[in-house]
Order: C-alpha cells, then structure tokens, then sequence
C-alpha cells in the first residue's frame, strides 16, 4: 500500500515538473524541499502535516528533509500542541518549582480551578526533594514560584508552520507553484533556519477563537489585496484539543514582489478575531 502510494505521488509529481518545464533524468524527481534531485530509492512519503499533530495527507521528500526536518520542526508542532493540551486540562504541563530557595522539577495538571502539583523525584535533585519536604513538614510555607516549560522555541515552530503551508500549497498545484522565485524565497527560509527575512511573525498567526468551519487538517482559501494576490493556509493542530493557525503565502502575480512587503504592512489586521472566511473558493 505504501509502495503503491509513494509510487502513485512520483507519477504525478513527474508529470508536474514536466508541465513546470522542469526536466528530470529518469527515475528521479527535485526534492520539493532541497531543491536537489533524489532518486525514487531515496525519496520517502512525509506527511504535510505531522502524524504527531493529526495530519494525514502526504507528498514525497528526500529521505535526508524528511530526517532532519522531523526533529528540527515537527517536534515544536507536537510540543506546542501539547503545551496546549496541558493548559486546556488534558495532560500535565512540566515545571520548574522553587520555594524558599529549593528547586525541583515537577508536572503540573492544570484543572478547573485546581492545580495538581507532583514533584518528579528521578528529574530533581534529592537533596532538594528532602529540603523541601522538611520544610513543608516544619510548616515553613513560602511563595511557590512555576517556571514552565513549554518545550518548544517560536522560530522553530513558526518555520514548521511555514513548512507544512508550503507543502500543501505544492501538494495542490505542484512544481508550477513551487519554482516560482517568490515562493522559492520561502523555500529557502524553511531549510535555512539561519535566515532572518523575510520575517515570520509577519504572516505566521494563529486563530484565537478558533471556530473554523471545516475538520481538515488544513485548507486554503485565495484571496487578494489591492491586487496582490496570496493564499491563507490555515492549519490544524490536533491532540487531545486542536489550535488553529494561519500562514499567508504568496500566489505568484504580476506584483507577486509586493507580497512580503504588504504581510509587513498588515499583521495589525491579521489578528484572527475578525477574519472571516469564504465557504467557496476553498481548496484542500
Ligand atoms: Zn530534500
């Protein structure tokens, strides 16, 4: 079965690239995320968005994208989410925990107007975990202060965003969209984490009310600013509760140039709570 879906993807993919005018010496295909060619032997099905976080559409990658960019981005998707889940109630949240000076680490199950403090023993120090216990049994009560630990850095999860909008895009329109060179742009940014621009938190964000009246994992909605056209992508992030976010990417035009330039100009109206999103038009 994924033999025959991994060879179903490369058929298509081929044909892709051909009406791209991009040209492929036999058996091989360009690496939607390098750009480099990879054999079919050496190409693998990647999930667009991560199975962690309850995707499950696929393209083909490299082996090498799909290894590196699993523990590079996909982790801070799946971390995030669960930060999440932790402060929605479902599963624990891991803290820092100091009191009087002593410091242990602990997890925490944040309720309904209760928390659940445990202390982990084998991730503190023991001296600590008794010093803390003595006080607690000399009714020596101090400021409880929490410092957690939300397990993922922005960057990384942004850029994973930015990845799993991208693959979906070239899931749907394929090499055509991909090798325009506003586009590569983005692609560029994916797989080098060292670049700083362009920015972001510009067209990366999330829907805070989070209503969204669709159950894919993601789906993409054109749209068009004074004559700047772009894609929003909103994507779905699913483990015992589910966050939505959006990533505006550009949709090569005439003034496709001014894309990045506009998503600097409008991240004020970008803020979720307004946006309203059209029932035609949507592709998946
Ligand atoms: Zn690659």
């Amino acid at each position: 079965m994924a033999n025959r879906n991994k060879q179903q993807l490369f058929d298509h993919y081929r044909k892709s690239a051909a009406v791209a005018g991009m040209s492929h010496p036999e058996g091989s295909l360009t690496c939607p995320l390098c750009w480099e060619p990879a054999s079919f032997d050496t190409l693998s099905v990647e999930h667009i968005i991560p199975g962690s976080v309850g995707g499950n559409r696929i393209v083909l990658t490299c082996t090498t994208c799909n290894n590196t960019h699993g523990s590079l981005y996909d982790s801070h998707l799946s971390q995030f989410q669960k930060t999440k889940d932790g402060f929605n109630g479902q599963g624990t949240l891991p803290v820092i925990l100091e009191v009087l000076g002593k410091r242990v680490t602990a997890n925490i199950e944040w309720g309904d107007g209760f928390k659940n403090i445990n202390i982990v023993g084998e991730a503190s120090n023991p001296a600590e975990v008794a010093a803390m216990q003595a006080d607690a049994e000399a009714g020596r009560f101090g400021e409880l202060n929490l410092t957690i630990n939300y397990g993922y850095i922005k960057n990384r999860f942004q850029t994973g965003l930015l990845r799993c909008a991208y693959l979906s895009l070239y899931k749907c329109f394929g090499y055509e969209y991909a090798c325009t060179e506003i586009v590569q742009v983005l692609r560029r940014r994916i797989c080098d984490m060292n670049q700083e621009t362009p920015r972001l938190g510009s067209f990366i964000g999330a829907f805070r009310n989070g209503a969204v009246p669709y159950s894919d994992p993601y789906f993409i909605v054109p749209g068009n600013v004074n004559g700047v056209q772009f894609f929003m992508v909103a994507i779905r992030l699913k483990k015992q509760t589910e966050s939505y976010h959006f990533v505006y990417m550009p949709a090569p035009c005439d003034r496709s140039d001014e894309f990045f330039e506009m998503m600097e100009r409008c991240p004020r109206d970008n803020d979720g709570a307004t946006l309203t999103i059209p029932h035609q038009l949507v592709f998946t």
